[in-house]
């Protein structure tokens, strides 16, 4: 992992709209020219979006619900959102992310008449999450605190709570005993596509944030593969 001059957010920009593009684009995807640890991320990834999509959907009906996915990379949850009738807000810092996600959109949910609601194509906007404003039912940001220290990361969480009138789902990579050690391991042998700078956050961390700005933790997740962790957190107005 290497730190690199400036800020976080122009080199977390960068690399999303090159390098960081191709790969996630292809761990995201459906492809089989994936490597044997991006097939194991594919995976937990995968299982993050479905149990995001089951604790959304424990609460009642998605149709009509609005919700803003900050940082929406390809599209992965955004686009079930509006298989379910979610009228989506997605946004990302990257150009090329954005664009993939409208055009994956476009392919899924044009023409589908098997679903039981008619999908409305998510607005998508390059942006990023910082800048978001509107008042959401519902704001989800799912693995991009990833890409942020701490001490940004508690300004982010309290802009999110601020758009979001009755729900706030995040996941992060936990800053666990095991997880510290395995990242620095890591570090010492650090793999070729190490791009960006991985930032665990403690769940107490995240918990002192939502509650600093008057939320509190509803339901908590745990999502763990070979190579992918991440916490779950659904979090609601106190
Ligand atoms: N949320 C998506 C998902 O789970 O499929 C994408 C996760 S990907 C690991 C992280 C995404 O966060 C990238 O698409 C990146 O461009 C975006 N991102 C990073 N920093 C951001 C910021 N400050 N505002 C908005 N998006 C950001």
């Amino acid at each position: 992992a290497e730190e690199v001059g400036g800020g976080d957010k122009e080199v977390v920009r960068e690399y999303f709209n090159n390098s960081g593009f191709q790969r996630w684009k292809k761990i995201y995807g459906d492809t089989d020219d994936v490597n044997r640890v991006q097939r194991d991320i594919r995976l937990g990834h995968s299982k993050t979006v479905e149990n995001v999509l089951k604790m959304l959907a424990d609460e009642g009906p998605l149709s009509g619900v609005t919700v803003c996915d900050a940082g929406c990379g390809t599209g992965s949850l955004s686009i079930p959102l509006a298989k379910e009738g979610a009228i989506v807000s997605a946004s990302d810092i990257s150009a090329s992310m954005v664009a993939e996600a409208e055009k994956n959109a476009r392919e899924e949910l044009s023409g589908k008449d098997n679903l039981s609601v008619v999908p409305v194509l998510p607005k998508f906007e390059v942006k990023d999450l910082e800048s978001l404003d509107g008042k959401y039912d519902t704001v989800v940001c799912l693995d991009v605190l990833i890409h942020y220290p701490q001490s940004k990361a508690d300004g982010m969480i309290a802009h999110l709570a601020s758009l979001a009138e009755n729900r706030l789902i995040l996941s992060f990579a936990p800053k666990t005993f095991y997880y510290n050690l395995l990242k620095r391991v890591g570090e010492l042998f650090p793999g070729p596509s190490k791009a960006t700078r991985a930032y665990l956050h403690a769940e107490a961390d995240v918990e002192r944030a939502l509650q600093k700005v008057g939320w509190r933790i509803r339901k908590r997740g745990l999502i763990t593969t070979q190579f992918y962790f991440a916490r779950l957190v659904e979090a609601v107005p106190a």
